[in-house]
């Protein structure tokens, strides 16, 4: 409880799932703090988009004060969250005070799992936060630069990409990666011989997008194989060196770039939390997304195992899921709040779907409708659309994706240092 005796709502994590929760309090009767280590709200889905240069930073990247400046009743704060008292009802950080809560909301999101892989968490580069994709574009050109001033890097591998994981992320990276070498930097490096840059996909399962139905898959890998993706099957990264990625087969690929797409884990403070954790390091919930013995603390997003009353299983970590549930939460707080009935959670679902390059998208229906393609793509636009958090993203990423098409530039392809003399 504040000191004007209003109940305080503790949000950890800006992400789709938080910033849903605290949009949803807009008009309770409460005060709301949102806390993230960061002063921007991150969207991931477009990560890959922003490390191969067709989007900017603010287009992946909106800031979070921004994004509450209409709702007086809301606060955010930058820092780290470290531990959680749920006794006490208490949460603690690295640079605030302590703050109590009459309900708390868990939205941190998920973190990479190198699943113990030698070398990996020294040199691959993971794509699942802003910082992540800022250091992959860096890398990438870094290696462009070098190869253009001695081609004879090339023969080591320094422009050849491994990227690990069949999902969404590691096809999209792969696909946007192919249209950079083969388009951009094929224009921008004309004494390069980029032909000889590999991009090769490696997936442990037998297939990619073991999600999709059948003809997506093989959809899929032909049309990563049109942009000159080398896709890999069935074979596992055992280790991670600079410049050569090893294969459980014991074959080797010499590349001075591993992009790891391949897993998700909770975030690691649900390890301090006390709680029986489910696959993946995630929260168990209840049908209001609360924890159990804790109706004042709910779970949500990524860092959250939601069932909603219709599906079998758990829902997965998705945007769309992230927003609805968030949304959910902070519809149920308020309406608590209000002394109003609360309703369970009910994810509707729009559809998996994920993009592979210009004018080429899988969308599986939830009745198992498909498509694929330029229809396909523009459903994946229309969705994703919907995730970004104000219009005016909307009308920059319309504008940003409208100008690439047409034009096939990725206009985001340059390096800058912060540097006191300003060289
Ligand atoms: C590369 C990539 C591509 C994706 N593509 C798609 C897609 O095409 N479609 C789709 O629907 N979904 C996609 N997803 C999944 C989707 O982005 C996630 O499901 C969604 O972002 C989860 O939202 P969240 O709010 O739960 O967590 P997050 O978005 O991860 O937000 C968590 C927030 O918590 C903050 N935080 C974490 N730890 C701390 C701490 N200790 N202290 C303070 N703050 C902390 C983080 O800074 C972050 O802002 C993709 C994900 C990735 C990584």
């Amino acid at each position: 409880m504040t000191i004007d005796g209003r109940p305080r709502v503790v949000i950890l994590g800006g992400g789709f799932a938080g910033v849903g929760a605290a949009q949803k309090l807009k008009k309770a009767a409460a005060d709301v703090v949102l806390i993230d280590h960061h002063d921007y709200h991150t969207f991931q889905p477009l990560l890959y988009q922003f490390a191969t240069g067709l989007l900017e930073t603010t287009g992946v990247g909106h800031s979070l004060r921004d994004l509450v400046h209409d709702q007086d009743n809301a606060t955010i704060h930058k820092t780290a969250v470290t531990a959680v008292d749920f006794d006490k009802r208490t949460v603690q950080f690295a640079e605030i005070e302590p703050l109590n809560y009459d309900y708390l909301v868990l939205a941190l999101g998920a973190e990479v799992n190198f699943f113990g892989t030698d070398g990996a968490a020294e040199h691959a580069f993971p794509m699942y936060t802003l910082s992540h994709a800022l250091r992959l574009k860096e890398h990438i050109l870094g290696k462009w630069e070098a190869a253009d001033k001695n081609p004879a890097l090339i023969e080591d591998g320094a422009l050849n990409v491994v990227v690990v994981g069949g999902g969404p992320t590691g096809v999209e990276t792969a696909g946007a990666m192919a249209e950079l070498y083969r388009g951009d930097f094929a224009r921008d490096y004309p004494n390069v011989p980029q032909e000889k840059a590999r991009i090769v996909l490696v997936e442990a399962g037998p297939e990619l997008f073991s999600m999709f139905e059948p003809n997506l898959r093989a959809y899929t890998v032909k049309a990563l194989e049109k942009r000159t993706v080398e896709v890999m099957t069935g074979q596992i990264v055992a280790s991670v060196a600079p410049t050569r990625v090893t294969l459980k087969s014991g074959d080797e690929l010499e590349a001075h770039t591993l992009v790891w797409g391949a897993g998700l884990q909770g975030n690691q403070l649900v390890n301090s939390l006390g709680l029986d954790l489910e696959r993946g390091n995630r929260i168990g919930v209840g049908p209001e997304l609360t924890i159990a013995g804790h109706a004042e603390v709910f779970a949500i997003g990524d860092i959250a195992a939601i069932t909603d009353e219709k599906a079998e299983h758990v829902l997965p970590q998705l945007g769309s899921v992230a927003l609805q549930s968030g949304e959910h939460a902070g519809e149920t707080i308020a309406r608590r709040i209000a002394g109003k009935e609360t309703k369970p959670f009910k994810y509707k679902d729009k559809g998996t779907m994920a993009t592979i390059g210009r004018g080429a998208a899988v969308v599986q229906m939830l009745g198992g409708r498909t498509m694929k393609g330029k229809k396909a793509q523009l459903a994946w636009g229309t969705v994703h659309l919907a995730l970004l958090p104000t219009n005016e993203d909307r009308a920059k990423a319309i504008v940003d994706w409208a100008g690439a098409a047409l034009t096939h530039q990725r206009t985001g392809r340059i390096t800058v240092t912060a540097d006191k003399e300003g060289g």
